[in-house]
């Protein structure tokens, strides 16, 4: 589908919902990090934060989203990677511009995608969070693909983290002083409406 083609709602339909074992997607590409930290068993997940992220910034494919994650990006590939390469973070999955789903930490764990933070008023949201990247940047709209699949994935989140359903935010929103993501081209009456489906 083109980007750039507008999205028409009655296209878009929630898919089924998605199976998980100990915390990871049976049907995910995983790619298990070392940039994580066991959850708190006490702490319920009771967060779902959507960022967006794209490298080099504004293009998408390459793989090197899922090499920066595991700590290997390669500094030599573009200038803008010698000034991240060494920077330890993570998110649970991304959602690639096709729609499919890469997955780093196991939701029982906390992936490093939050940094500095505060939703209402409690801080270090890693604690207690999940962190869904979309490939993509704050002003180039989001494919159907990613929406199918970001509402797929949340629903099977509530399902088995209830706490969820009502705390939904972008990166923005616990952050806002260093975050813009997932920015102005994130449709969240359109992902909200999926979501109600
Ligand atoms: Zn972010």
């Amino acid at each position: 589908m083109n980007d750039c083609m507008p999205i028409v709602q009655s296209e878009l339909k929630k898919l089924t919902a998605l199976s998980m074992t100990n915390g990871w997607l049976n049907s995910a590409e995983i790619q298990r990090t070392t940039h994580f930290e066991p959850r708190d068993e006490k702490e319920a997940v009771s967060l779902l934060v959507v960022h967006n992220i794209s490298l080099p910034p504004g293009q998408f494919g390459g793989g090197y989203i899922t090499d920066f994650f595991l700590g290997n990006l390669d500094p030599t590939v573009d200038p803008y990677f010698e000034t991240i390469y060494k920077v330890r973070v993570s998110a649970h999955c991304l959602i690639q511009r096709n729609g499919d789903i890469v997955q780093y930490v196991s939701f029982n764990d906390k992936a490093w995608h939050a940094g500095v933070s505060n939703y209402q008023g409690r801080k270090k949201c890693n604690d207690f969070s999940i962190g869904i990247e979309l490939e993509g940047t704050d002003d180039i709209p989001y494919t159907i693909e990613q929406y199918q699949q970001l509402s797929c994935l949340s629903q099977t989140l509530i399902d088995a983290y209830p706490a969820l359903e009502n705390n939904i935010v972008g990166h923005c929103d616990i952050a806002p002083v260093r975050k813009t993501d997932p920015g102005a081209s994130f449709d969240w009456a359109l992902y909200r409406e999926l979501l109600a489906k």
